[in-house]
């Protein structure tokens, strides 16, 4: 259980996920909610097709391009990207009314969207999720079976331009095992609950 006897001001933490495109971000964060449900999470939007198993408004809020582009218009995204051929964003009203009832709110997004999210809220906790390895990582993109030859080699190009950016984050979490990955996030929000001098804007 994450800790509740701390030294949370008034705001939420935001607390934001991101690494390369394969690295296990979602399954560990879907553990870490099972484990932390004083966490809230922040459900994106997204043009992707809907996957089967999936429902409208609990893995993403599903959009056509114009309705998504809609949104961006009307400043609707904290951030958004196009990650490959969607467009994915984070409803920034739902992050604002979490963390403005004082609850900790977590992203799970890509790292182009995690760079927008710091420029307008440096006072985010940002974590990025590596591989143990780049080996490591061929073989968890190559093994979940979703994406052809040219894809995966555009993901791996990607991921070490991705993995460049690694100094802009606090945390470095590495996905070796996902209930270790899971334990230090736990940790750092602990810690980041215990703050006494909080990061300022
Ligand atoms: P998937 O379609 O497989 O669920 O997610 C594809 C990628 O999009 C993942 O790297 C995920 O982290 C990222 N992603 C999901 N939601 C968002 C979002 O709201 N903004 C950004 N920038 N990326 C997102």
């Amino acid at each position: 259980m994450c800790n509740l006897a701390d030294n949370r001001g008034s705001r939420g933490n935001l607390i934001v996920l991101s690494g390369p495109s394969g690295v296990g971000k979602g399954t560990i964060c879907r553990e870490l909610l099972k484990k932390c449900p004083d966490l809230t999470y922040s459900v994106s939007a997204t043009t992707r097709k809907m996957r089967p198993g999936e429902t409208d408004g609990r893995e993403y809020f599903f959009y056509n391009v114009d309705e998504f582009l809609h949104l961006v218009k009307k400043g609707a995204f904290l951030e958004w990207a196009r990650v490959y051929d969607n467009y994915y964003g984070t409803p920034r009203e739902f992050v604002e009314k979490i963390t403005g009832e004082g609850k900790d709110c977590i992203l799970e997004i890509d790292v182009q969207g995690a760079l927008q999210v710091k420029r307008e809220k440096p006072e985010g906790v940002f974590i990025f999720i590596a591989p143990p390895s780049k080996e490591e990582l061929v073989r968890r993109i190559t093994g979940r079976g979703t994406e052809d030859k040219v894809e995966i080699k555009k993901r791996l190009d990607q991921a070490d331009g991705e993995m460049a950016h690694l100094a802009e984050y606090d945390y470095l979490v590495v996905n070796d095992e996902v209930s270790l990955a899971v334990a230090r996030i736990q940790c750092i929000i602990t810690a980041e609950r215990c703050r006494v001098h909080k990061k300022s804007r």
